[in-house]
């Protein structure tokens, strides 16, 4: 055994082979993989080993894509050819037009991914999968390169390629300890010695958090039990002359694919079970649970009804196992947060047709930093504090429950809320709020017209339209007010803050005391990380001369990483997160000026505090810190104000907006105001997938500054061009909004893709962003919109449909 190597793997499933096998393939060839058992002991070995394209965003379907053009290279391999039932098709069903729109606009977002599905009707399921009725059936989603592969099989020819490219495999070796040294590397205690090394990645399966305990963190990953049984020969089958498609079912929670010539029944039974919540046998290896087929008997009547075949056929195996599951459904592909050279590849449920996908771009981000797709849909940060060991196992429950109905636009689930809340929640609660989930943070979506309003789950637009408009209406007219809870903020102290600042963001830095800007901050590659408003605060009572950073909710974990894995040695800088305890109620609106006088000291002309200021003050009672920037394009101000004089604050504004109309209003309404004046959303329009350049923020980038993280590569890739380009559109529709990933086509061809869409409400125009090819950036470019299947012309507008000369938020009426 190596004592020293670059790289450790724990963990000889899926997820730890893939990972070495790419790691070799990214060049990096010193890296061994430890196994506490044989390969394949933990899950994988009892898999149902299927393997499909469909997923609900493009990252997911390219990197099961990914997994598919590997594994049958791999089958291909005169050498070590592996049994890959490829491209038997799969269907995934439906009984509702919802589910069907819904399909559609997942294959629109897959052909900009160059994966083809088809959206057919209940008779041609039928004819492509003979043994179902079309009974309560109206049709279903087709992938046509579904198939099943042999997971042992897989592993043994991934880690077979590992070895060949000089990585190393130490089977039986369990690891029983983890040091991190203060230079960040590791020493990896195992049972036949120790291995020191720079990285370390957990592939534990669902032994994750034995692991993750062994370096002090705990992952939001819990295990379930899951059950499938193997039938005996069905003549149907063995006579049909061609394999079977594979089924997946979200009205009765079952999944179906041909076994030899029986079938295989897997289930997602209500009555679902966690697994090894209180610790896990150490002797718990190519095991399994005990079967409980009981508790599977409603799914199985559904599976019956839909294939009778079935009742004629005897059982021959059944198989119960733990698969794991995270509080989103989304594995955890990435750096461990907190942590330095540590990543994970956990949380994985469907890891065998994904696993190869996975191990990708985790080895390119630990090789290179960065994978070639974005990858926040599987980033380990996108969970703050409130992903506990409970909320896990609640979230992990109702998935399970869920596991083949895709989440709805604004469909926000029950299980686990409320996790995070403000002294505010209940109050706005009794207003009527309608909450969404940001972070894990209860934010107010919008104010209910009545108790009972319940808007219907569909990809058009909804009830809440005419809701929306009207508070949209009186932020435009008078003044709203809402509560933005969860906003990422990080206090930046120390003498050497704007010089470290300035080589984090690619564009000026606002210096000035009492001054805010907007600045964005680049990976190695150029591309575009993070978004943060930069505030410069003078030292008061309050605190020394200090930035407060902020941004996006969800980016709590993932900028705080950014930024301290950054400071030099030599800096005199320090990071203290605000999140927790601050919380923003913007007030926007013409009238806003009004109201925050009435009720906060000072004179708050617009001379005297402009657009872009920043003050320290008081509103009514409660300390506050004022900033003059506006997300929705009217006159506003974002008060930040300590969680303990939230209410008061609160109840200051509300008294004092009275004699000026002000009413709430909610993120629902936001989303529209912002589409009107183009401004973008991290990880929606902002990706990693795409320079600032060609995400039409030129005018944030100073390639004349000397240094900044990621200027080489923006200066090379800007010698090349774009390769696309972000634009406004109008959308010539009424009934649905643009939704992110849906494609855009110009001759049948995929052209672009959509970032954002919203109605808005000032401009009466169906808005969104998309990234398009550069030759169609130009205003008035044509193109069409593939809307849930159906095809409506699009065109590029100029940005800022609403007040392009930015008046009415510098208030230069007022
Ligand atoms: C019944 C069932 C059916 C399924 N069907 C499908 C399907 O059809 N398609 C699909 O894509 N997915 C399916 N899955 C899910 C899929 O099998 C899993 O997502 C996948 O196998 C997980 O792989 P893994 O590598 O993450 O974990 P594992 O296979 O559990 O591997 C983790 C490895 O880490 C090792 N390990 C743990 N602790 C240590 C330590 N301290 N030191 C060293 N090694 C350690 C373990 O021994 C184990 O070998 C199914 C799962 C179940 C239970």
């Amino acid at each position: 055994m190596k004592s020293r190597t670059k790289v450790v793997v724990i963990g000889g499933g899926i997820a730890g082979c893939s990972t070495l096998y790419h790691l070799t393939q990214e060049g990096w060839s010193d890296v061994v993989l430890v196994e506490r058992n044989e390969l394949t002991s933990g899950t994988t070995w009892h898999s149902a080993a299927q393997v499909t394209n469909f997923g609900m965003n493009q990252t997911m379907v390219g990197l099961k894509s990914h997994s598919i053009r590997l594994y049958k290279e791999l089958a291909e391999d005169p050498d070590y050819p592996i049994n890959y039932h490829h491209g038997d098709g799969g269907i995934r069903l439906a009984n509702t037009e919802a589910q069907m729109q819904g399909y559609r606009h997942f294959a629109s977002m897959a052909r900009g991914m160059g994966v083809q599905f088809e959206v057919i009707d209940a008779q041609e399921c039928a004819r492509r999968h003979p043994l179902i009725s079309t009974d309560n059936l109206m049709g279903g989603l087709w992938d046509p390169l579904d198939g099943d592969i042999d997971p042992a099989q897989l592993c043994q020819a991934l880690a077979r390629r590992a070895r060949k490219a000089g990585a190393e495999v130490y089977r039986n070796t369990p690891v029983t300890a983890l040091t991190q040294h203060r230079d960040d590397t590791w020493t990896v205690h195992t049972e036949h010695g120790d291995i020191d090394c720079d990285i370390v990645v957990n592939a534990c399966g669902y032994r994750v958090n034995e692991v993750g305990a062994m370096m002090g963190v705990h992952h939001p990953v819990a295990s379930m039990e899951h059950q499938y049984f193997l039938t005996e020969e069905i003549p149907a089958i063995r006579d049909a002359g061609h394999r079977m498609p594979l089924l997946r079912c979200p009205i009765s929670d079952y999944y179906c694919r041909q076994e030899k010539n029986g079938l295989l029944l897997g289930f997602y039974e209500q009555d679902c079970k966690t697994w090894g919540m209180d610790g896990i046998n150490p002797n718990f290896v190519n095991a399994l649970c005990p079967d409980d087929l009981d508790r599977v008997t409603d799914v199985l009547e559904g599976a019956f009804a839909r294939m009778p075949a079935l009742m004629e056929a005897g059982i021959h195996t059944v198989v119960n196992g733990p698969i794991t599951y995270t509080i989103d459904g989304a594995p955890l592909v990435g750096p461990i947060p907190g942590k330095r050279n540590a990543f994970c590849i956990i949380g994985l449920r469907a890891g065998l047709g994904e696993g190869g996908g996975h191990g990708w771009l985790l080895a390119q981000q630990i090789v290179h930093g960065e994978a070639c797709y974005d990858t926040w849909c599987l980033d380990p940060c996108r969970f703050a504090g409130h992903a506990n060991v409970e909320l896990t196992a609640l979230k992990a429950i109702e998935d399970y429950q869920n596991e083949f109905r895709f989440h709805f636009p604004h469909e926000h689930r029950p299980a686990g809320r409320p996790a995070k809340t403000t002294p505010l929640t209940a109050v706005l609660a009794a207003e009527g709020a309608e909450f969404t989930v940001v972070n894990g943070w209860e934010r107010v979506e919008y104010i209910k017209p009545k108790p009972d309003f319940t808007p219907t789950l569909s990809f058009d637009f909804d009830e809440t339209l005419g809701v929306v408009a009207a508070e949209v209406a009186n932020v435009q007219q008078n003044v709203g007010l809402a509560e933005v809870n969860g906003f990422n903020r990080i206090e930046i102290t120390g003498a050497d803050r704007h010089a470290f600042l300035d080589r984090m963001i690619c564009g000026a830095l606002p210096r000035r005391p009492g001054r805010v800007g907007l600045a964005y901050l680049l990976n190695l590659q150029g591309m575009v990380k993070a978004e943060a408003t930069i505030a410069n605060l003078p030292a008061s009572d309050r605190g020394p001369d200090r930035v407060w950073y902020g941004s996006a909710a969800a980016s709590e974990l993932h900028d705080m990483d950014w930024l301290s894995r950054h400071i030099a040695p030599d800096e005199d800088v320090q990071l203290r997160s605000l999140t927790n305890d601050q919380t923003i109620l913007v007030l926007a609106g013409p009238q806003a000026r009004e109201v925050l006088s009435a009720c906060s000291r000072g004179d708050w002309s617009r001379d005297a505090f402009p657009w872009l200021s920043v003050r320290e003050c008081f509103v009514g009672i409660a300390p506050a810190t004022v900033m003059g920037v506006s997300f929705s394009g009217e006159l506003a101000y974002e008060i930040h104000v300590p969680n303990a004089s939230l209410y008061a604050a609160y109840l200051a504004l509300r008294q004092a907006g009275k004699a000026f109309g002000l009413q709430l209003f909610g993120a629902r309404a936001v989303e529209s105001m912002r589409m009107e004046k183009t401004f973008l959303h991290w990880k929606a329009d902002l990706i990693t997938e795409y320079d600032p350049f060609e995400t039409g923020l030129d005018r944030f980038v100073r390639l004349d500054k000397a240094e900044f993280i990621g200027r080489a590569a923006l200066i090379e890739r800007q010698a090349k061009g774009p390769s696309r380009k972000l634009v406004a559109l109008q959308v010539q529709a009424a009934h649905a909004p643009a939704h992110p990933g849906a494609s855009l086509m110009a001759e049948d061809r995929v052209v672009g893709t959509v970032t954002s869409g919203d109605w808005g409400h000032r401009t009466g125009l169906n808005l969104a962003h998309a990234f398009v090819e550069p030759h169609l950036s130009a205003e008035g470019s044509e193109m069409t919109l593939d809307l849930c299947g159906d095809r409506v012309p699009a065109r590029v507008i100029p940005t800022c449909p609403y007040d392009p000369e930015f008046t009415r938020m510098r208030s230069e009426s007022g």
